[in-house]
């Protein structure tokens, strides 16, 4: 039997349960990826996360002759099904709205053949949970699939080269790299959500390999969240909890969004993910609680901000994430604040990341890296760094900002109930 393999968010061969079981069914596999002019062209795709995909396409394209194909999958798929004559298309399932409505057009048109292997859990295997915790005690007890081995098929495609595209410095694009970090977690973190996010690994291969029980928790966080945003795609626009009227003032908009706040780990955080597409979580914590909860920005903002930059952006992650943040998803304490001095104090004590990248404030004294604005005149003369011309002020009051948000949020119920309205 002749069979296509649509390669999407799962560039791998080894442990790819789809292509694995095409190879054991099939008796030739074209390999196929279109390049999305969907997903290419919309507003939330990061140029960078595209170069990211288009290398790890490049990867794979050293291991199994694929065909690649530019254009809508829609169209591409089934005329390259057709033209070959092969009898079904073979993929891993996709859960995100745009995806998953994509597929189902295709198998209008052409057999598909599915399978489970973006996420270790998926929708349907456990009942709908709204809440972590109780999720991530159920998460465990089911048995997780073993790693696939490298498939063993017969592989026919064109290889033909991806389109070029600007040049972004990027990690490592391969299954190799991607494998290499499951062992390098630092500081709680092991940067493999770029990898995740176009499969050059799969959560199985690192729930299986990892030593961290704390990185298996991260991993459920992710199919927590698939699950319960995808089984109602409402509720990726609309908040799971009422939402205060929002300033979405642009002259704060246009602050956080550049790194100019005035509070220094918000502005190395937002100019490392502007330069980079990276911010680590704790800093992703803080910058979308800045936005939502003091300037009293609507995360959508922040939302679309992050995908436009982030390496890692995945829409329904990214969203899940957002609300949590803003106090308007699952968080079981949507007032949760967060005391920024102090966090900066514990994640860069010395101020180095800081400094890394706001150059204005390379000579500020430990002391008062973290809140440059208390700095005696003399010394801001002594070092040459005048707060107000060469670093701003902060553009808005931590504790007032907060106080207000308290104020509209609780406003919006009759009394303290902080229900879910899902
Ligand atoms: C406002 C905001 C926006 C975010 N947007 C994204 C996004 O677009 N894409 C994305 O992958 N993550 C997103 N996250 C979650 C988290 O910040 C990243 O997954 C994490 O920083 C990636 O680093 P890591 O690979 O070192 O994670 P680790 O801590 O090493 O965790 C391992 C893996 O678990 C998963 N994971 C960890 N934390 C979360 C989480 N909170 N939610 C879901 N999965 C998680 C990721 O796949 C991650 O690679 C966001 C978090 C916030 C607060």
């Amino acid at each position: 039997m002749k069979c296509v393999y649509w390669f999407r968010r799962d560039l791998r061969t080894y442990d790819n349960k789809g292509l694995y079981e095409a190879s054991q069914e099939c008796d030739v596999i074209y390999p196929l990826v279109v390049i999305d002019k969907n997903i290419m062209e919309r507003e939330d795709t990061s140029p960078r996360r595209a170069f990211f995909f288009l290398q790890a396409v490049n990867s794979l394209r050293e291991k199994i002759p694929i065909t690649v194909k530019g254009g809508d999958p829609i169209d591409e798929v089934p005329r390259f099904v057709n033209n070959l004559g092969a009898e079904a298309v073979y993929f891993n399932r996709d859960y995100g709205y745009y995806a998953s409505k994509r597929d189902a057009e295709v198998c209008k048109r052409v057999n598909c053949v599915s399978f489970k292997d973006h996420v270790l859990v998926e929708k349907g295997e456990l009942p709908l949970y709204k809440v972590f915790t109780p999720y991530y005690k159920k998460w465990l007890e089911i048995p997780k699939e073993k790693p696939y081995p490298e498939p063993d098929g017969k592989f026919e495609g064109r290889g033909n080269p991806v389109p070029e595209k600007e040049d972004y410095t990027v990690p490592c694009a391969t299954e190799e790299c991607a494998r290499e970090r499951v062992m390098m977690e630092d500081k709680g973190s092991t940067m493999l959500s770029p990898f995740l996010k176009v499969g050059l690994i799969s959560e199985r291969y690192v729930y299986w390999n990892t030593k961290s029980d704390r990185v298996k928790r991260q991993l459920c966080w992710r199919d927590f969240y698939i699950q319960l945003y995808t089984s109602n795609y409402d509720y990726l626009s609309k908040g799971m909890r009422k939402e205060i009227k929002y300033d979405n003032d642009p002259r704060l908009i246009e602050a956080w969004k550049n790194g100019e706040t005035g509070f220094p780990i918000i502005d190395a955080a937002m100019r490392e993910l502007n330069d980079t597409g990276w911010m680590d979580n704790r800093l992703r914590l803080l910058v979308s609680f800045i936005l939502t909860k003091v300037m009293l920005v609507d995360w959508r903002v922040g939302a679309l901000h992050f995908m436009k930059n982030l390496l890692d952006g995945e829409f329904v992650i990214n969203t899940a994430n957002w609300q949590w943040s803003a106090g308007v998803g699952v968080d079981t304490k949507p007032l949760r604040r967060y005391n920024l001095v102090k966090q900066s104090k514990i994640y860069d004590p010395q101020g180095i990341y800081i400094k890394k990248w706001v150059d204005e404030l390379e000579g500020v004294p430990p002391e008062y890296i973290h809140e440059p604005q208390k700095m005696p005149m003399a010394v801001q003369e002594k070092i040459g760094v005048r707060i107000g011309e060469d670093y701003p002020y902060p553009v808005i009051d931590l504790n007032k900002g907060y106080e207000e948000f308290v104020r509209r949020y609780k406003s919006l119920r009759e009394k303290d109930s902080y229900d879910l309205i899902i």
